[in-house]
């Protein structure tokens, strides 16, 4: 079966103490799922996250990376260099990266490429804007930014990637797709898939939905057939919310 995954995505939250004690409030939370729990905070506190919750079921992952492996790309943060902490698991597309730091189907391409050569496991992003949805667009949409980041890749690519389908105008928004919604678009993307690596890779892929999930909505979008998780970011900054939302499955 697929894997149950709620992954915290922290963006550009958080400072040293911050992350301290919120990572001591998530550890006294129980999980009652079977969901993987995954925290994503932000590069500079990686590392203490990494360290401080190793004896812990909460994996530590990153909010992004560059594709190229080393050299003059000054700001930036390598595969190498997250693998070289321990982390295994980096975010790749989120809206906004896509919409602030002018990250493109193209660029993301190259982005998954660099973390599966370093056997890093994917979280790709991608989701409709408000615009697309409105004029009815958004499957054409959505397809188009997984044929374009992700179908060069062989099937067996697929055991390292999770979905994660955000509309961005869920995004913070406190305005969640309807559980229909969501339930209808990742139809969508496992059909998608399956078109290209048949029905076996399309169903085996995790497809976690992301936009406004608290603890009162979790459960109804979690018990759609085809959400298998979720990608949070304003709850997952609470530990008790977050894990409210981790044992919703
Ligand atoms: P919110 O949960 O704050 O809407 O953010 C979702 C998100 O962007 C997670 O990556």
């Amino acid at each position: 079966m697929r894997k149950h995954i709620v992954a915290g995505n922290w963006k550009m939250n958080n400072g040293l103490i911050q992350t301290e004690s919120l990572i001591v409030e998530l550890k006294k939370q129980t999980k009652t799922s079977d969901a993987e729990v995954m925290i994503a905070p932000t590069f500079t506190n990686l590392w203490h996250a990494f360290e401080s919750t190793r004896q812990d079921d909460i994996e530590v992952v990153a909010q992004n990376m560059h594709f190229a492996e080393k050299g003059a790309y000054t700001g930036e943060v390598s595969a190498g260099m997250l693998k070289s902490l321990g982390i295994k698991t980096v975010i790749l597309g989120h809206s906004e990266r896509r919409a602030y730091f002018n990250e493109t189907d193209e660029s993301l391409a190259k982005k998954v490429d660099a973390a599966l050569a370093n056997d890093m496991r994917v979280i790709f992003c991608f989701g409709e804007e408000l615009s697309d949805r409105k004029a009815g667009n958004e499957e054409a949409v959505v397809e188009n930014q997984i044929k374009n980041a992700l179908f060069h890749l062989g099937a067996d690519a697929f055991k390292s990637i999770v979905l994660a389908y955000e509309p961005v105008w869920a995004i913070g928004t406190g305005e969640t797709a309807s559980p229909e919604q969501a339930q209808d678009m990742h139809a969508f993307i496992r059909r998608t898939l399956a078109t290209k690596y048949g029905s076996e890779i399309a169903d085996s892929v995790s497809i976690l939905y992301g936009g406004s999930v608290k603890p009162n909505n979790a459960k109804e979008i979690f018990g759609k057939p085809d959400v298998d998780g979720g990608l949070i970011g304003g709850a997952s900054l609470k530990a008790e919310d977050f894990f409210a939302i981790v044992n919703a499955f």
